[in-house]
């Protein structure tokens, strides 16, 4: 819950200090176009309608949308919120046009102060939105997707869509909400946009977080996956459990359900990292991650190279990026995971 409230702190502490910057700038623009008639109870009024108007703009812009649509999406917003704004000066303090835009003109320096606020500290120290690039983390975190019925719960299960042209005769794997693995039924679904996800870069990583690290071979790309072993552990899968140490270890309730797998089926026959023959001995910064779709590879289990210096299975403590505390988009896929 830590994760929430510093989450809800700052966004509260942005909103009141930007309405606080806005009204400065609104009493120095005022000042600028002579308007008289100046009250507080005024200045609080013209400030509250135009956060309220910046609050709209916010959510329509968070709205998920294609590339193109954004574009213009944003420019509109952007635009019908400054001539509001000022409507709002001028309808508040009975001035001119003329006179009201002078004294709108400077609350233009609030939008740029915030925006370089949270791309120099918010962003880079504190929080950072990412969307589930696959389906390698399903059903915890889903990329774009194929969404069907599981033959074995009757919950949702998914998978990632596969063009027709060169899809091979086995059907692609389905995971459901209760982690069951089962074939894809049939072809021609839906594609659903994946998840949403914010993620914490001032948090210790612990033991079953979703981690965001540079992949350990190709730095430029990042990943996500479900933390597994931390520094100086030996990791071993067997019996569909993580063993850390020789200990068998208990998922918490949401990764609880997950086979862990030492040899996923199209694997069948390579020695794999984490295997009974083959454990992962971590160094004092290494860490191991695992999908929660386990019966698909691409992580420690079978990475060959890893990062100069390092074991190949692990990702270095240097490519943590940070561990993912909320999904926020869509609604029904609400959750707090740290
Ligand atoms: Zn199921």
């Amino acid at each position: 819950m830590l994760s929430t409230t510093v989450f809800a702190a700052i966004l509260l502490a942005l909103l009141i200090a930007s309405a606080v910057l806005w009204a400065l700038l609104l009493r120095i623009g005022l000042r600028w176009g002579q308007v008289p008639g100046v009250t507080k109870r005024r200045v609080a009024l013209a400030t509250a309608i135009t956060a309220s108007l910046y609050l709209a703009s916010c959510v329509l812009l968070a709205l998920p949308s294609s590339d193109a649509q954004r574009m213009i999406a944003e420019e509109l917003t952007l635009l019908a919120t400054a001539l509001l704004s000022c409507a709002a000066i001028s309808a508040v303090f009975k001035t001119r046009l003329g006179q009201s835009l002078q004294a709108w003109l400077p609350t233009l320096l609030t939008p740029i102060i915030t925006l370089a606020f949270i791309f120099l500290v918010l962003r880079p120290l504190l929080y950072e939105t990412y969307t589930a690039p696959t389906n390698l983390m399903a059903p915890t975190l889903i990329g774009e997707h194929w969404q069907g019925i599981c033959p074995e719960c009757g919950r949702p299960n998914y998978c990632s869509p596969t063009d027709p042209r060169f899809s091979s005769a086995i059907p692609p794997l389905m995971i459901c909400d209760g982690f069951h693995v089962t074939s894809a039924a049939e072809n021609g679904k839906q594609i659903h946009a994946g998840d949403r996800f914010l993620v914490a870069k001032f948090l210790s990583p612990r033991r079953w977080d979703l981690l965001v690290f540079l992949h350990p071979e190709d730095p430029s790309t990042l990943y996500v996956k479900r933390l597994i072993g931390l520094p100086g552990e030996e990791i071993r899968m067997r019996d569909g459990s993580v063993w850390v140490n020789g200990e068998r270890q208990t998922p918490p309730d949401s990764a609880r359900g997950i086979e862990y797998l030492s040899a996923p089926t199209n694997l069948r026959g390579q020695d794999l990292w984490g295997s009974t023959t083959r454990p992962a001995l971590l160094g004092d910064d290494e860490y191991f991650v695992l999908n929660d779709f386990s019966a698909q590879p691409m992580d420690s289990r079978c990475w060959k190279q890893g990062a100069p210096g390092h074991n190949p299975y692990a990702v270095p403590e240097s490519h943590i990026r940070g561990v993912v505390t909320h999904t926020y988009w869509p609604p029904r896929r609400w959750r707090i995971h740290r």
